[in-house]
């Protein structure tokens, strides 16, 4: 069996570990309770999630509500409101050092919706004057007749941009249902820069349908001629029995495994021989970048919205199936809108799931972390955090890791595990190897 086809099996994102999937059923208690025992003068990240979209793309694997009610949207920015006095009423005047509007596409929402949402965070809580703020923007809602959009974001303090294009490609556009022009996309960008936004990301999608190697590379070359600060580089998950919009797609018209690694290999070395450094399994940067820079202090994380920069490890997600990374324990909202306004119309919190993590569980995560952004683990670090010795404590686990050291994936020595540069592309699997929950649970997105 090709190296490939070994590890071409299904394994968590290593968004969080737990993984999600882990999760269980969590009420409201359960949250007010972690939050209250929280580091009040700790520093917070905020994730507020706006489901909205006017249509939904074939390939999209997000919480998504195809609306185009702008009364709904009026309703689901009061219910953010109404949460983020809620929040303030149990968690004080927190300091605030990243707030992050996901979705979704958040500039859907009007120009006095998006200030509202913003005062509303400003009034609740102290926001530190270098705060990231960053959004996630889909370049059809701000261009042409909408571009006035983005001064607005300028204006309101968003510093972080980041642009789903996905492919360059017409062909690749159309068969994912997003017919998103090169133009569009390069106008928005070249717009973004205009008005001087510190960081701009490309989100880019590699194994999807009309997708080849040589039409990925093109794509690749033409960005990294406009030269944006970060690029996101992400695996489509096809997952057609989970997320109904992909049935659309055509099966027949997606890049085989094979092809599926190489275009993930090439466009990798093209970005690096283009000037930018690899971060972790899927994001690259521009060396002055601060995601690069953490990668040399060792403050690199990994969250629910990819590779970041955080001072603190606390994130609060708000909306409809927000996040809540309290350090020790994960939460979750409910999925659903009717869910989720009904329980802030109650005055509750609406959470639905969630986790509260053993010492076995955030010792695993600091190993599975470091592997995911560092691509190593020095065994000292975690001997000073557990007090165990990692050889005795992980043998089972380095037992699992055996075969990814016999292919070339990792090399282990008396004091760290390190992947190889061949490893890289298989950081998923090799931290796999230190998840206590691989086999309880399933997981449906393959490792490349
Ligand atoms: S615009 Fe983005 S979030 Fe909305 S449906 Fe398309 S891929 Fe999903």
């Amino acid at each position: 069996m090709c190296i490939i086809d070994r590890y071409n099996v299904p394994v968590p994102r290593y968004t969080s570990y737990p993984p999600a999937p882990a999760w269980g059923p969590m009420g409201e208690e359960g949250f007010r309770k972690a939050l209250a025992a929280r580091d009040h003068s700790a520093p917070l990240s905020l994730y507020l999630h706006i489901p909205f979209c006017s249509a939904i793309c074939h390939y999209c694997g997000c919480s998504t509500i195809a609306n185009n009610n702008a009364a709904l949207e009026e309703q689901y920015v009061d219910a953010l409101c109404a949460e983020i006095a809620l929040l303030r009423s149990v968690i004080g005047p927190a300091h605030v050092n990243q707030i992050h509007l996901g979705g979704g596409s958040p500039t859907k929402l009007s120009a006095s919706q998006l200030s509202r949402l913003m005062s509303a965070l400003r009034s609740a809580f102290s926001i530190e004057a270098k705060a990231e703020i960053a959004i996630e923007i889909d370049p059809r809602t701000v261009y042409g007749s909408r571009a006035a959009t983005l001064q607005t974001l300028k204006t309101l303090g968003f510093n972080r941009i980041s642009l789903g294009i996905q492919d360059l490609n017409p062909t690749v556009q159309q068969a994912i249902g997003r017919g998103q022009s090169a133009e569009v996309s390069t106008s928005v960008y070249r717009h973004c820069q205009q008005l001087g936004f510190e960081s701009i990301n490309f989100d880019l999608i590699y194994g999807l349908p009309c997708q080849t190697v040589s039409s990925f590379s093109e794509t690749i070359n033409r960005v990294i001629d406009l030269h944006p600060t970060r690029i996101a580089m992400f695996s489509f998950a096809y997952l057609p029995e989970l997320k109904a919009n992909q049935k659309a797609l055509s099966k027949a018209l997606l890049p085989s495994p094979d092809e599926k690694f190489q275009m993930y290999c090439t466009a990798r070395e093209i970005l690096v021989k283009g000037g930018y450094m690899a971060i972790g399994l899927d994001h690259f940067a521009v060396p002055a970048d601060t995601l690069c820079q953490s990668v040399a202090t060792g403050s690199l994380h990994r969250t629910f919205q990819g590779y970041t920069v955080l001072e603190g490890h606390e994130v609060i997600g708000l909306g409809m199936t927000g996040i809540s990374d309290l350090g020790t324990a994960f939460f979750q909202h409910a999925k659903t809108l009717p869910e989720y306004l009904d329980a802030i119309d109650r005055g509750a919190f609406p959470t639905a799931r969630g986790i509260l993590l053993t010492p076995d569980d955030l010792w695993r995560r600091f190993v599975i972390e470091q592997l995911m952004c560092l691509g190593k683990i020095q065994k000292n670090d975690f001997e000073k955090l557990s007090g165990e010795s990692f050889d005795a404590y992980f043998h089972l686990n380095l037992h699992r890791l055996q075969p990814l050291i016999a292919d070339g994936l990792v090399t282990a020595t008396s004091t760290c595990l390190e992947a190889t540069p061949r490893g890289q592309l298989f950081l998923r699997s090799i931290a796999s190897c230190f998840d206590a929950y691989l086999e309880k649970s399933t997981f449906s997105s393959r490792a490349i």
